[in-house]
């Protein structure tokens, strides 16, 4: 099996047959900002605030706030690889400032309740995704399986998808 050839935003070097391997990653199924975002109109994006790790809008309703994480995807029987995403989560107000309090504060750890805001490649589902979002210290916060969670996306969490299914999810989206 050939392995996945791409343009690496990070390095902006071209990585040739990656497998998935920590060696030779496969690309990071990435999202710039939450889909929200994509829909708002130019003065409602006077009231959003975004970085690459945070999104914050204040809307009239009140305000909602982003936080962009990382979640791997294990592939079946095959523990040597998996497939990444970085997605974005709507959190509470107060979660999100949980987090910024601990900024640099690489022991501390907790877990946070979210919903996926980004429509990912394998998962465009019609409700809102329940997640569970684990804090890292200084890495970005992690997606972890959550064995109450028996959405397809939860099921793979846990069970990991195969090889085959994870290269077509990332052919797809490098030719979006
Ligand atoms: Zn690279």
């Amino acid at each position: 099996m050939s392995g996945i050839d791409f343009d690496c935003r990070a390095c902006a070097a071209t990585h040739l047959g990656t497998d998935g391997t920590r060696d030779r990653p496969w690309p990071v199924l990435s999202f710039a900002v939450p889909d929200l975002v994509l829909r708002l109109a130019p003065h409602e994006l006077r009231d959003a605030e975004i970085t690459d790790d945070l999104c914050w809008i204040e809307r009239p309703e009140g305000a909602e706030q982003y936080v962009r994480v990382s979640m791997h995807v294990p592939i079946r029987d095959d523990p040597e690889r998996r497939m990444e995403y970085s997605p974005w989560v709507s959190l509470a107000e107060e979660d999100v400032l949980d987090i910024l309090d601990h900024l640099g504060d690489e022991a501390y750890r907790t877990v946070y309740p979210g919903r996926l805001a980004s429509a990912l490649p394998g998962y465009e589902t019609a409700g809102p995704v329940s997640v569970l979002v684990h804090s890292r210290g200084d890495l970005r916060p992690l997606i972890g399986p959550d064995p109450t969670n028996e959405s397809p996306l939860g099921r793979d969490l846990l069970g990991g998808i195969t090889r085959e299914e994870a290269e077509l999810r990332i052919r797809a989206f490098l030719l979006r």
